[in-house]
């Protein structure tokens, strides 16, 4: 029987590859046999370095996604350099903070964009090739969208991120929907509370560290690489039935 979580000869965009939650993904893939095209506004050079270290191909495709101006470049960059699209994942985001009376237009929109927008039209240039791959009788592709428990709860001082996550969870249930039957599957993973870039400020804020760590069943913060099976899961064969499915890999918050 064949290994059904072995991502060999898939090829994988990863967006916001060069840190955090991106570069935990793309290891994980790589780990599991795909080769990897690294999007991103910054220079993926760490994540690139290590990828090729675990002997998968991996090139840069650089791209600010607070517009959608790169996505097709993102899909042609990447069949070009290297030679298809699988697997495409969503993970570039920003989060902006402001208690709601103050929030400015300014910060609606800058996360809307590049949390939302952008996730949707790379979506569909993606899907195109995806479509076009699976008509011609090969595999189709694995879409997997970077949501948050903010894709489920409220939070607080967040207004932009928690419309655009909770937006995600309802657009990766449509894309299944519309997709399912043309060789896609799409889903999303919701992490909990990871350790990277995005959650600085709270880690560094004592009481809001505290009162998180209290909720967390696991005890602990999560690390980028315990995103990596979810993604592996999602990104394989072993999730070809699987649709429309936001996976929550939260140490137990959602339990709570
Ligand atoms: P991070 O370390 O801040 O990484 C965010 C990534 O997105 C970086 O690679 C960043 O690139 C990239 N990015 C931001 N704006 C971009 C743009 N305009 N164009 C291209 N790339 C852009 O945060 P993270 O925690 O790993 O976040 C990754 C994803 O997980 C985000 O969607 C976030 O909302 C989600 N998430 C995180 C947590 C958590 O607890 N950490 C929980 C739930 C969901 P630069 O380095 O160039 O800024």
């Amino acid at each position: 029987m064949t290994n059904p979580f072995d991502l060999s000869g898939k090829i994988a965009v990863v967006t916001g590859a060069n840190t955090g939650i991106g570069q935990g993904i793309a290891l994980a893939l790589a780990a599991a046999g795909a080769d990897i095209a690294a999007v991103g506004r910054s220079a993926a050079t760490e994540t690139v370095e290590k990828v090729r270290a675990l002997g998968r191909k991996a090139e840069i495709v650089s791209a600010d996604l607070s517009t959608i101006e790169p996505v097709q470049r993102v899909v042609d960059e990447t069949v070009e350099k290297l030679g298809g699209l699988d697997i495409l994942v969503n993970n570039a985001g920003i989060i902006r903070r402001a208690d709601s009376v103050d929030f400015t237009e300014e910060d609606w929109d800058a996360v809307m964009d590049t949390n939302l927008k952008s996730v949707f039209f790379l979506c569909q240039a993606a899907a195109k090739h995806m479509i076009k791959q699976f008509e011609n009788g090969g595999g189709g592709g694995k879409i997997i969208n970077i949501a948050s428990m903010l894709t489920f709860q409220g939070g607080i001082r967040v207004p932009s991120y928690t419309a655009s996550k909770s937006g995600i969870g309802g657009l990766t249930k449509l894309l299944a929907n519309e997709w399912a039957s043309k060789g896609i599957c799409v889903n999303a993973i919701a992490p909990g509370y990871i350790a990277t870039n995005n959650t600085d400020a709270l880690q560094k804020d004592e009481n809001r560290n505290r009162q998180i760590m209290e909720r967390i069943p696991a005890g602990r913060w999560g690390d980028p690489a315990d995103l990596g099976g979810a993604a592996v899961f999602l990104a394989s064969s072993a999730s070809n039935y699987v649709q429309g499915h936001i996976l929550a890999v939260d140490g137990g918050w959602l339990a709570r």
